[in-house]
């Protein structure tokens, strides 16, 4: 991907826009773009750098992406809603061409980290609280206020607040090596040279923590890390597939497990849609299991294999909605009963929870409770992210 209309290859100690920023190391990835840690010599401040691949698909979606961002930021002026910040984008000509770059807010890790941080264990049922409070906030500005939806809602897309830029940051310290900042060292210079150094040996062990692959523990399993004193705020990141509601691209629109019914089945979609994946994100947290992950064995497709998961845990779908999609006739018969997938293993959410992920009882009704409108399989019926907020359980706090 490193070629021409790809990626641009950086360095670290690379500048940017006239040498006001200064690369320090890769914070992550995606389909279209890397994203540094960059070090912002006018404001003495860490940036991250989002730098798109070169080719002219690539630029167009970039500039889509700063248009929302734009908006974002702008309806944003006291930084209280919960979204990303854009500080200002720009061209960068490389080898590999021109590529959009847009300068973002610093963000600390992303909240699949923190599940993997406390071994896939599931977060505290506060910290839980504190996580939706924080998401619902920027899906209420997102959707009411400036009628976008994120269509991406995932665990890996809601980022914890750094606060390398002020002071310590807890997270930091214990998840990731924190940076110096190099500042008034002479490029060139011998003192330069030994930064480099240190910060290529901390990128590389950043990296191997970021690789660390999701999935079991096979040897026993540790207890899970302690986060104790570490406030969960939070942002919602990566709008390069939002979309305004009135203006939509894509048919088939978020990642897999976080999909909504609507979305499976081609009916029309909304701001509802990201509501789904919100609750699917929750009960991530909470358990630190992914809500459904459909596999789609022989015989079955994922989709079926997805729509099979969805009902056993919330019951059967009714007809008219099962039957309503462009392509239902794919998955259901004309009862609205599955094709292939004949005998459905049914268990509640609430069970669930008890049962496989040893909540208490209460956390396991209360968090259910909660949940439950959210997963609603008639997207009209769910509550919106402005009424969820008004939900007694985001307020309700556990004993420590
Ligand atoms: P893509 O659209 O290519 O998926 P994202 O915007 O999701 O790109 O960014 C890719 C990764 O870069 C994220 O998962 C995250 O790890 C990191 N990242 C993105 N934005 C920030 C930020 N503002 N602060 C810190 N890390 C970020
Ligand atoms: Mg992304």
């Amino acid at each position: 991907s490193y070629r021409k209309g790809g990626y641009h290859a950086v360095r670290v100690a690379d500048t940017f826009a006239s040498g006001r920023y200064i690369a320090q190391r890769k914070l992550g990835w995606g389909q279209f773009s890397t994203v540094w840690l960059a070090y912002d010599t006018q404001t003495e401040a860490y940036v991250a750098l989002k730098i798109q691949k070169s080719a002219p698909e690539f630029a167009q979606s970039a500039l889509h992406e700063i248009e929302v961002l734009s908006a974002i930021t702008n309806g944003d002026p006291t930084n209280s809603k919960c979204v990303v910040r854009l500080i200002e984008h720009f061209k960068h000509v490389g080898p590999n061409g021109q590529h959009w770059c847009m300068v973002l807010e610093f963000l600390g890790d992303n909240i699949l980290r923190l599940i993997r941080y406390n071994r896939y264990k599931g977060l505290e049922m506060n910290k839980v609280r504190e996580i939706c409070k924080c998401v619902l906030t920027g899906l209420d500005y997102l959707h009411r206020e400036l009628s976008l939806i994120h269509t991406d809602l995932k665990p890996e897309n809601i980022l914890l607040l750094s606060t390398i830029n002020s002071s310590k940051d807890p997270i930091k310290s214990k998840m990731t090596p924190i940076l110096e900042k190099p500042e008034g060292v002479p490029n060139g210079s011998a003192a330069m040279t030994a930064i480099e150094r240190r910060l290529k040996q901390r990128a590389r062990r950043a990296v191997a923590t970021i690789s660390t692959k999701r999935g079991g523990f096979v040897t026993a399993p540790k207890p899970p890390r302690c986060l104790d004193g570490i406030d969960m705020n939070c942002k919602i990141v990566d709008f390069g597939n939002a979309c305004w509601e009135s203006k939509k691209f894509a048919e088939e629109i978020q990642t897999r497990q976080y999909r909504a019914p609507e979305v499976i089945l081609q009916s029309d979609y909304s701001y509802s849609a990201d509501m789904w994946s919100f609750a699917c994100t929750a009960f991530e947290l909470a358990t630190g299991e992914m809500m459904f992950a459909p596999k789609g064995t022989q015989g079955f497709s994922e989709d079926e294999d997805h729509l099979a998961l969805m009902m056993e845990l919330l019951g059967k779908m009714p007809r008219k909605i099962a039957i309503g999609g462009r392509r239902s006739k794919d998955y259901f018969d004309r009862h609205g009963d599955l094709k292939r997938i004949r005998r459905l293993k049914y268990c509640p959410l609430d069970r669930l929870l008890v049962d496989k992920f040893k909540l208490s009882n209460t956390d396991a009704r209360e968090l259910a409770e909660f949940l439950c409108p959210i997963l609603d399989f008639a997207p009209e019926k769910r509550p919106t992210a402005q009424q969820c907020l008004q939900h007694p359980w985001l307020n309700m706090k556990n004993p420590v």
